[in-house]
């Protein structure tokens, strides 16, 4: 009876273990203690000795708080012991050489719902939750040990290889008045629902003419309302029928993502009856889909802050949205202060901030005590489960549960966060490959990736109803956290981490690192399967990590990275002194005083902090203002050409190079062809020439492993067209490589390194110790000096996309930042 066959099982242990090295480097990464433990736990895993590590887990976590135990945490503290106690008899009851890890409950629990116990509750009544726990595992070590018994229902332990254990320690209750009249919709009558039944039935509707009258009233409106209550959607149409668009003057709308601004101005055409591009249209960063017709247009908060430039009283719009208020990126958060100003001005001008959570009252004060319009939620109750121990590879314990909530838990798609497109990839192959094993002993499971690069009819499928008897899985990056609803979303997985961007303003130095998300986003995440009915949430981490590792907020963007381009744009449109502006959360003076420096040396500024005739020219770039500056001095290098195509292509970055799991020498061959001496930039370069010389041929990239071309080729237009604008000529010069990396170094002389001992490299200004990334083509070749794109850190400092140079540039091009040795 033994489904898993021995060489299946020598595949997976073989795949297991080379993610395992993959992923030794994004280990080093999670906080100091937690990737501690997961090694302890490893080590001793591997021994086989579980129930000792599990202490020495406990005891670990314990230690911090022996001194100042109180009565609470004693008892806390016995119960835990006890809650291991029954973790070692359970452990020692599993089949040795099966990894059956965890295990999952198996009835959904719905009717245990009827006394709600807050987020803390259960922690502060050990007993309760041990008296479940006790339960649950009493349950499956019967199950356990009578499971020779071939007893009907357990054929699944057959089929999985491997379970992760989960234990329910909260739940997160529903609204109280909602649960128990609100029937939950079954998959069949949500698909029967026309669009005009799905938009009446939002937790919006019946609030329509209360906010419509509410807009009438007051100039400056907070919205508060759950994610998925009709937000985004809806407001811009009933302020559309309301006449707010009658004079031809638009609606805006801006998203913090261009998924979302994409994704949700197709569902308004949509439900408007109308062509996207037409009425309803929307914006993002080298792309407008928009035309003279358009009333209701979605944006990026980036391009309204650069609509500013040309327009900057926003006289074509009448309302202006500013949604999804809550995720604080620098974008937003620089667009609060110049629509507050704006509204002073334009007393016709409608001013709406909608937020999916509790920050309302703080955006109410910043806005002069503007009115809050709460849209009261709907939620039903989520169970919310952790595992027992902390998780060493989270995409394999990701496939697992997937697999193990596919074959235990009823009917209901799965949402899955992880943290990038690298990430999703490596899952999906992953759980593609196990399906395939499977075969029809399990029913139909629909892999659905979403993620901002993903072309956008591939984006539009996870919003296809599921068909009947089948699940969907929706593997997305942290934009299904609150950007975008997925209907129909019982269950979510979590492991627990996002990709931030982190400027470290004494050393100037900008990295792109996986963080723990925040409690706040953690549970958001968690809310988002309790949408139509009562769901489930799996925390890949332990509860533990989840109370004493997870911060309570996440930080404001504007107080965690670089604000180069926010303050050459702020400078742009005239704002000079930077230190008064009016910021919701102020940036640390430190790196604003930074960006100043750094528009200076790159010439942007002058000693007074003016802008100067390069700023502004720089400032007509959406990009970065080193990367603005590097197309600017191509002029000089006579190599726009080349330029135009390596900012193209580095705007698209690290989606270029496609390495399927199967395939990846034959990947990484192709990629290595590709590979100029000179550096990665120039790799880029010989790639979209050639594929230019296949006269942009699909095939070409299908055998050589590259993909988003498309994407790089539409960037690379409009690239063209800006530098028209600042009338700069597009000329080649392919041959002279010494030209294109002086161009290249003229505006990113900030990321230079020197060659130290060992193969590793010191940065220039502060000495930083950096790695080039085993990805570039100068990786064995460690010249003297380089120059890279960016820092991403994983185990170290890795310099991405790196070009040889040579000392003396950098006088040349930047006298004001460095000066010759004496
Ligand atoms: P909020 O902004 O309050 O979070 P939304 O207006 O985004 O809510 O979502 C309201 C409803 O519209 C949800 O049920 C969501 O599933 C649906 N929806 C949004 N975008 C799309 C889309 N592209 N395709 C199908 N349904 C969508
Ligand atoms: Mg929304």
């Amino acid at each position: 009876r033994n489904i898993v066959h021995a060489s299946d099982r020598r595949a997976y242990e073989e795949a297991a273990k080379r993610l395992q090295l993959e992923n030794a480097e994004r280990e080093k990464i999670i906080p100091r203690l937690r990737v501690e433990s997961r090694r302890k736990y490893l080590e001793k895993r591997k021994e086989d000795k579980v129930a000792e590590l599990e202490a020495d887990i406990l005891d670990d976590e314990y230690l911090f708080e022996e001194e100042i135990l109180t009565e609470r945490e004693k008892k806390e503290r016995l119960h835990k012991k006890e809650l291991l106690k029954l973790a070692q008899e359970h452990e020692k009851a599993r089949e040795l050489e099966r990894v059956q890890r965890y295990h999952m409950p198996r009835d959904l629990g719905k009717n245990s719902t009827s006394d709600y116990i807050e987020v803390d509750e259960l922690e502060k009544a050990p007993q309760s939750e041990q008296k479940k726990w006790e339960k649950d595992q009493m349950a499956s070590a019967v199950f356990k040990f009578g499971a020779k018994d071939a007893s009907k229902g357990d054929e699944y332990e057959l089929l999985l290889e491997d379970q992760i254990d989960f234990i329910q320690a909260l739940q997160m209750p529903g609204s109280k008045d909602k649960l128990k009249k609100e029937p939950e919709l079954t998959e069949v009558e949500m698909k029967k629902l026309t669009i005009e039944e799905t938009k009446r039935s939002l937790p919006i509707f019946p609030f329509r003419d209360d906010l419509i009258q509410a807009v009438q009233e007051h100039q400056v409106l907070i919205i508060e309302g759950e994610t998925g209550s009709g937000k985004t959607t809806q407001i811009p149409q009933y302020l559309h029928e309301a006449g707010f668009t009658a004079d031809g003057k638009k609606i805006g709308c801006t998203q913090p993502r261009r998924v979302a601004a994409m994704s949700v101005a197709a569902r308004v055409a949509q439900e408007m009856g109308v062509k996207l591009g037409n009425e309803v249209g929307y914006a993002i960063r080298f792309e407008d889909c928009t035309s003279e017709r358009t009333i209701i247009k979605y944006m990026t908060d980036g391009t309204l802050h650069r609509e500013f430039l040309s327009e900057p009283d926003l006289q074509s719009y009448n309302v202006m949205i500013i949604d999804e208020a809550h995720e604080r990126t620098l974008h937003t958060d620089i667009l609060f202060g110049l629509v507050k100003d704006i509204a002073r001005f334009r007393p016709d001008l409608k001013l709406l901030i909608s937020s999916a959570t509790l920050d309302a009252q703080k955006f109410s004060e910043f806005f002069d005590d503007a009115p809050i319009f709460r849209i009261p939620g709907r939620r039903f109750p989520v169970d919310i489960y952790y595992t027992k121990a902390p998780e060493a590879d989270y995409v394999d314990a990701c496939v697992i549960s997937i697999l193990q909530i596919h074959v235990t838990q009823p009917l209901g798609d799965i949402l899955v966060f992880l943290t990038g497109q690298e990430e999703i990839e490596t899952c999906q192959e992953l759980l593609q490959d196990r399906l395939r094993r499977l075969g029809s002993k399990v029913k139909e499971l629909i892999v659905l990736p979403v993620y901002a690069n993903l072309p956008s009819d591939m984006q539009a499928k996870i919003f296809d109803p599921t068909p009947p008897g089948a699940r969907k899985v929706v593997l997305a990056t942290n934009i299904a956290e609150t950007s975008l609803t997925i209907d129909n979303i019982i269950y979510v997985i979590d492991p627990g981490f996002a990709k931030q961007n982190h400027f470290n303003s004494r050393t100037g130095m900008e990295s792109l690192m996986v963080v723990p998300i925040s409690k706040a986003s953690a549970n958001q995440r968690a809310g988002r399967a309790g949408r139509v009915a009562a769901g489930k949430c799996f925390r890949l981490y332990t509860a533990w990590s989840y109370k004493h590792e997870l911060e309570d907020n996440t930080v404001p963007e504007i107080q965690r990275i670089n604000l180069g381009n926010a303050v050459l744009m702020l400078k742009a449109l005239g704002i000079n002194d930077l230190v008064h502006f009016d910021f919701l959360d102020p940036p640390p003076h430190e790196t604003l005083v930074l960006a100043l420096e750094q528009l200076y040396a790159l010439g942007a500024l002058n000693h007074h902090g003016e802008l100067t005739k390069l700023g502004r020219r720089m400032a007509e770039f959406p990009v970065d203002p080193m990367m603005a500056k590097a197309l600017l001095a191509s002029e000089k290098y006579k190599c726009s050409e080349e330029i135009v195509t390596i900012t193209a292509m580095l705007s698209v970055n690290s989606a270029i190079f496609y390495r399927p799991k199967d395939k990846i020498i034959h990947a990484d061959t192709a990629r290595k062809n590709f590979n100029h001496l000179g550096g990665d930039h120039l790799s880029l370069l010989n790639v979209y020439n050639q594929w230019r010389d296949t006269d942009y041929s699909t095939q070409w990239c299908y055998e050589n492993f590259i993909q988003s071309m498309k994407r790089a080729r539409d960037v690379r237009e409009q690239l063209v067209g800006l530098m028209q604008r600042v009338e700069i000529e597009i000329v080649s010069n392919i041959n002279e490589t010494v030209n294109i990396r002086k161009a290249i170094t003229a505006g990113y002389f900030y990321h230079v390194a020197r060659l130290s001992k060992g193969g590793n490299y010191k940065t220039a200004k502060h000495n930083q110790t950096v790695t080039i990334h085993p990805n570039s083509a100068l990786f064995e070749e460690l010249p003297r000096w380089i120059l890279y794109h960016e820092l991403v850190f994983t185990t170290k400092e890795f310099m991405r996309q790196v070009i040889e140079i040579e000392s003396k540039w950098l006088l040349e091009v930047a006298p004001h930042y460095y000066k010759p040795k004496e």
